[in-house]
């Protein structure tokens, strides 16, 4: 692993003999600290910091989240000491050049020729960018995603205040091409969001089918492939890699979003969306009486609906980028490594005496439930398997997370329960990390042996 203690060292030293070219100059002693006071602050933060789940351990296998790599962390400490702004080439026009090179190279991950993109500061904004320019094109009309899309698209459709149409889902948590087609006959559907890895089951709609029936009805499409765009390296139909349709699919998309702070190595503050079609720039036109001074040639800020946005994001994706790149050896490797560990854990679930699967992973989230016979009891062996894994001492807890399902949900999977209430909690493990794959089999007898000492 490279050696942050070694290299944060060396960017700190390589952007001082940078600035040292301008001349020397004395700090004003307004802001300065000394360094017992700095010390006894560290020391406090780094306190306080003890507080939290362990992300970066194999045996964390619960939400998706990861430390970043050491190359982020040393792009962005790099580009940070700068702080240059990606609003505008005013703010620092080097990470606005890193910034269209990694888009670029995001588009090209995908297939996608000609686009208008950028980074966002997150999913989110990504995802709102997106309906905002589908209204702005589709004025008046409806958005529908899936049941299982993620919450953003409800909440933002009320913040354009556009019409939302939730579409049903099948038994795999793909959204329901009938369904879909049921919604489009009635006419106020303007744009169709296609999820590429929800995030709950990590399930894939089928963009291909999806794409032909927006082309019938004259709707535009928009893919949310925060969380699974980067499975688009390792997308080849075989046993360690995912479908290959639904990610040839995303280049005939009208917009896609996918977020390097999930599974593209970086801290928070890293979304991104591309446009497929350039024109779509004429909605961010506005005039800006402060920036826009130091060229004529575009900028960030002329085609992003965020002002200040960090450059520091851009300089650590392109650093990452640069050793961990975008093909199936790069980042792909990381990602069949999670694959086969989402699915050799399926296996040992269908097995298990315990616990069984909830459903077949279409990426590296695998969901599973202790075998009960009512939603109450299953509700009440989950809560207690989650606290029971996570609890002793740290160096042998096992960190999971929750998820809640419909008693419906379960008997189209197979699972029949009585339905004492209407949702329960089962268990949801997102395998994002390859030493997670690699102990697999023992988490999965920790959390059987686990499961039975509940009983
Ligand atoms: C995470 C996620 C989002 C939201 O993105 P943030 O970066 O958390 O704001 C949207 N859609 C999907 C499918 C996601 O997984």
């Amino acid at each position: 692993m490279t050696d942050l203690a070694a290299w944060l060292p060396r960017a700190v030293a390589a952007i001082a003999v940078g600035q040292e070219r301008f001349g020397a100059f004395a700090a004003d002693p307004a802001l300065l600290v000394d360094d017992a006071a700095m010390a006894a602050a560290l020391d406090r933060l780094t306190d306080r910091l003890a507080d939290t789940y362990p992300f970066f351990h194999p045996r964390y296998v619960g939400q998706m989240l990861k430390p970043p790599h050491p190359a982020a962390v040393i792009g962005y400490t790099a580009a940070m000491l700068l702080n240059p702004n990606n609003h505008a080439l005013d703010g620092g026009p080097s990470t606005a050049y890193l910034e269209r090179e990694v888009v670029a190279q995001l588009a090209a991950m995908f297939g996608v020729e000609s686009y208008l993109g950028h980074l966002t500061s997150s999913g989110t904004i990504a995802n709102l960018e997106a309906l905002w320019v589908a209204r702005e094109e589709r004025p008046g009309t409806a958005v529908a995603f899936s049941a299982d899309a993620h919450y953003t698209h409800a909440r933002m459709c009320q913040v354009l205040g556009v019409e939302a149409v939730p579409i049903a889902v099948d038994a795999a948590g793909s959204l329901d091409l009938v369904a879909l087609e049921r919604a489009l006959d009635n006419g106020r559907i303007g744009t169709v969001v296609a999820t590429l890895g929800t995030t709950g089951l990590g399930a894939l709609d089928p963009l291909p089918q999806i794409v032909d029936l927006a082309r019938a009805y004259g709707v535009r499409v928009h893919v949310d492939a925060a969380y699974g765009g980067f499975f688009a390296l390792v997308a080849d139909d075989s046993a360690d890699g995912v479908a290959a349709a639904p990610f040839a699919a995303i280049s005939q998309a009208d917009s896609v979003v996918v977020d390097p702070h999930k599974h593209g190595l970086q801290p928070y503050g890293c979304g991104t969306v591309l446009f497929a079609d350039p024109g779509v720039g004429r909605h961010y036109l506005h005039d800006s009486p402060y920036t826009y001074f130091s060229s004529d040639e575009l900028h960030p800020g002329e085609i992003s609906l965020e002002c200040s946005r960090s450059g520091a994001a851009a300089a650590a994706l392109w650093l990452t980028l640069q050793v961990v790149p975008l093909t199936d050896a790069g980042l792909g490797r990381g990602l069949r490594a999670g694959l086969r560990g989402a699915r050799e854990w399926h296996r040992l679930l269908t097995a298990g005496d315990e616990l069984t699967a909830y459903q077949t992973p279409a990426l590296d989230i695998v969901t599973y439930l202790p075998r009960r016979t009512s939603m109450s009891a299953l509700d009440t062996a989950t809560g207690a398997l989650f606290q029971a894994a996570s609890s002793g001492p740290p160096a042998e807890q096992v960190h999971i997370a929750q998820y809640a399902v419909s008693a419906a949900a379960l008997a189209e999977r197979g699972h029949a329960l009585v339905a004492d209430r209407e949702t329960a909690r089962i268990c949801r493990s997102v395998v994002m990390k390859p030493e997670s794959a690699a102990i697999v089999p023992e988490l999965h007898s920790r959390l059987e042996s686990l499961a039975r000492s509940l009983r």
